[in-house]
């Protein structure tokens, strides 16, 4: 890994010192910082440092074919990598790329760079709702130090099936923008989650920003997970939100995560809510309904059950939460 002051951490091998190269198409791109790591606990791989999107965009069309992959806050990569579970050839590291730490509202959104840290949320990264609700969720994702290294598009890109981020771009209808030689093209949530670590990304595109549309001043959101102890990944987790018009809620949506392949919104439940006043009788209905929605995982540690109750108790509490 590279230092800040350019160095390295996690010395590469003393026979292949790092060294400033030209790539061999770089005359077009720009120069970018190439190296060898041949004795690491991770298999060999090549090292690549663009600095530019263009550069790095056309990096990947290079060695994507050959397991290329980006290097974004490598808090999932590298220890799947240390433990030889991902052997990538190439890594594309796009943390000195400029402009990908955008985070900014324009046209009703919020706009996330694709270097953007967790640790960007602790702060509203909007006014209203929206901010309040990232605020709210990212205190729920790992620890500290590294909410200040993974991102937020890592997260989408990596569809974790108990990412909280995952859940949120499912829930909010988010789209992605991802950045090909072939140009820009944008992913609807619903499109881009397809199935535990699947998505739609094809493997030379970068996951360039993504867009979450703001929610109405008056929304309201509630978000409950459970996991085994602080910090790590959520068993399951739910998240609601509505408005309250006129003493009736408008504009449901609930979204479930951790339970199937890839977090979604339930639209069933959601109608239930519609025009209805906000009490717990309305909230067990919906919540009883996610349930008998859901197909959920089963693994060695957790039944399909013990997911499906989960989804139930913790998509009631969201929904009080919101309400309350
Ligand atoms: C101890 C521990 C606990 C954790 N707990 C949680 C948790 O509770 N909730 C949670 O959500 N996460 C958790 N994580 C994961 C963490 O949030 C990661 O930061 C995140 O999943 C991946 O983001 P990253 O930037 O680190 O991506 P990386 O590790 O760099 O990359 C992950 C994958 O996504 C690809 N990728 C990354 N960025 C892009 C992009 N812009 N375009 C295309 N492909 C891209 C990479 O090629 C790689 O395949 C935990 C991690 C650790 C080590």
């Amino acid at each position: 890994m590279r230092s800040r002051r350019g160095g390295y951490v996690g010395t590469p091998c003393s026979h292949h010192p790092a060294r400033w190269r030209g790539h061999p198409s770089s005359g077009r791109r720009g120069i970018h910082f190439v190296t060898r790591f041949t004795q690491m606990k991770p298999a060999p791989f090549t090292y690549h440092a663009p600095t530019t999107v263009e550069a790095a965009v056309a990096l990947l069309a290079e060695v994507a074919p050959q397991e290329g992959r980006v290097l974004a806050g490598g808090q999932s990569l590298v220890p799947a990598m240390a433990l030889r579970l991902a052997l990538p050839a190439h890594l594309v590291d796009i943390n000195g790329v400029k402009g990908l730490d955008r985070l900014a509202v324009e046209a009703g959104e919020l706009a996330i760079g694709a270097c953007v840290r967790h640790a960007a949320f602790h702060r509203a990264a909007a006014n209203g709702p929206l901010g309040a609700l990232l605020s709210h969720v990212v205190r729920h994702i790992a620890h500290y130090p590294i909410r200040t290294r993974g991102t937020f598009c890592g997260s989408l890109a990596h569809a974790d099936p108990a990412s909280e981020w995952c859940l949120v771009a499912a829930t909010l209808d988010a789209r992605m923008m991802a950045r090909s030689v072939r140009g820009m093209r944008a992913i609807a949530a619903a499109d881009f989650f397809q199935g535990s670590m699947t998505t739609a990304l094809a493997a030379d595109e970068l996951l360039a920003e993504v867009r979450l549309p703001l929610l109405p001043p008056d929304a309201r959101f509630g978000f409950c997970e459970f996991s085994r102890r602080a910090g790590d990944f959520a068993i399951a987790m739910a998240l609601a939100t509505f408005r309250i018009r006129h003493g009736v809620m408008t504009g449901a949506r609930i979204g479930v995560g951790g339970v199937e392949g890839s977090p979604r919104r339930i639209g069933v439940a959601e109608s239930m809510l519609e025009g209805q006043r906000p009490s717990g009788e309305v909230f067990r209905a919906a919540a009883d309904r996610v349930a008998r929605s859901v197909e959920p995982l089963e693994d060695a540690r957790y039944s399909a059950r013990y997911r499906r109750d989960l989804a139930r108790a913790l998509t009631r509490r969201a929904l009080e939460s919101a309400a309350a």
